[in-house]
């Protein structure tokens, strides 16, 4: 391995979602300001993102729906026909920069991370993981399923068993359709459950894939209050099953940070030190991969959660403190708490305390259950 890169830009700034939006937050400006003030990231880690070519959106987006993303960019307008057919313009998926250009962006970023990780770096693309669209409409605040891109451009490079792990608080339902009949592709979802989480309609058990062989498709959907044990033992118990069925040549993994327990979006209440150690259980379980970002809507825990990724990726101890001038940074974010609880740790320490318990008896059983229908339906 040749270390660690991470694709990421100060050009987000002014991409962002506008209005009330969950995501018109800082994410990945607010990720390289924190790793910078840290002394975390030197410079020649950096890589500068760049757009995604239309040949590389088209791997998984119709022409005609990049066509009116564009057009509806460039005249900043859509009409009620385009609202209804393409689903943008809406409130869940509004004209904003971050529509097209802030989306081609985050794309060809994770074009550059597969091509990184090809050329035995390990990569990580913030921006990355808007796994919700789909190749014809936009979906759960996601215009472009870079996944789907960086899993189609594996395939295109040769690649014939492709892994996408998924660790967001919500299903990936533009992804999991997108490769449903592929034997190639194996994807693997720890959520919330659809019976009480978007996006509803998808993420289910019952979900195993219709390809040729066995069901090539895990879905772990999880009750609510989920904590660091109950995460990491879904995550162990899962990829133990994918790896009974499925020996992937590479995998592509999603970072969302949604299901950490600050986040408002989601029911879900890890710790940062168990989503670091879910990173770690999947880098020991399948060496490295190629990292992507995802949902988070808490842009302190977001930013602290992925620095610790990135510390553990380009080896670097965690720093105990956080310093005067990286607490100034979280601090100057512009984001109001939505519940009346004490956040003031998040500014002084890095790493949380473990938010360990009891293995709930469904959870057990959703595993399971889960086994039984992979391995033996
Ligand atoms: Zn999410």
């Amino acid at each position: 391995m040749k270390g660690a890169k991470l694709v990421a830009s100060y050009a987000y700034r002014s991409l962002r979602y506008t209005s009330n939006h969950p995501l018109r937050i800082p994410r990945v400006s607010l990720l390289l300001e924190f790793l910078k003030a840290m002394e975390l990231l030197e410079d020649s880690q950096h890589v500068e993102s760049r757009e995604a070519s239309l040949e590389e959106l088209r791997l998984f987006h119709t022409k005609d729906y990049l066509d009116t993303l564009r057009w509806a960019d460039e005249n900043g307008k859509v009409s009620k026909e385009v609202r209804e057919k393409y689903n943008i313009g809406t409130l869940e998926n509004p004209l904003s920069p971050a529509m097209w250009k802030g989306s081609v962006l985050a794309a060809g970023s994770t074009v550059q991370a597969v091509q990184l990780c090809l050329e035995g770096y390990r990569a990580f693309n913030p921006a990355g993981g808007m796994h919700h669209a789909y190749p014809n409409r936009a979906h759960g605040f996601c215009f472009i399923n870079d996944p789907a891109i960086a899993i189609n451009y594996l395939k295109h490079r040769g690649f014939k068993a492709i892994l996408y792990i998924d660790l967001d608080a919500h299903h990936c339902d533009g992804v999991q359709d997108g490769f449903y009949e592929d034997d190639q592709v194996f994807i693997f979802s720890i959520h919330q459950s659809p019976e009480y989480a978007f996006p509803f309609s998808r993420g289910f058990l019952q979900e195993i894939g219709e390809g040729k062989g066995k069901g090539y498709n895990l879905n772990l959907p999880m009750p609510k209050g989920l904590n660091d044990s109950e995460f990491l033992y879904a995550l162990e118990k899962g990829l133990e099953i994918v790896l009974e069925v499925f020996r992937p040549e590479v995998y592509v993994l999603q970072l969302g940070t949604d299901a950490l327990k600050e986040d408002y979006l989601s029911k879900f209440e890890l710790s940062n030190w168990g989503f670091l150690r879910a990173f770690k259980l999947i880098r020991e379980a399948l060496g490295d991969g190629i990292y992507l970002g995802g949902g988070g809507y808490h842009p302190i825990a977001l930013a602290r959660a992925w620095a610790l990724i990135w510390c553990e990726l380009a080896g670097k101890d965690i720093p105990k403190v956080i310093n005067s001038k990286a607490k100034q940074v979280l601090l100057s974010v512009d984001f109001e708490e939505f519940e009346e609880t004490d956040r003031n740790y998040m500014f002084d320490r890095l790493l949380d305390r473990p938010n360990e318990g009891d293995i709930r008896k469904e959870v057990k059983e959703i595993c399971q259950k889960a086994k039984t229908l992979l391995l033996y339906s």
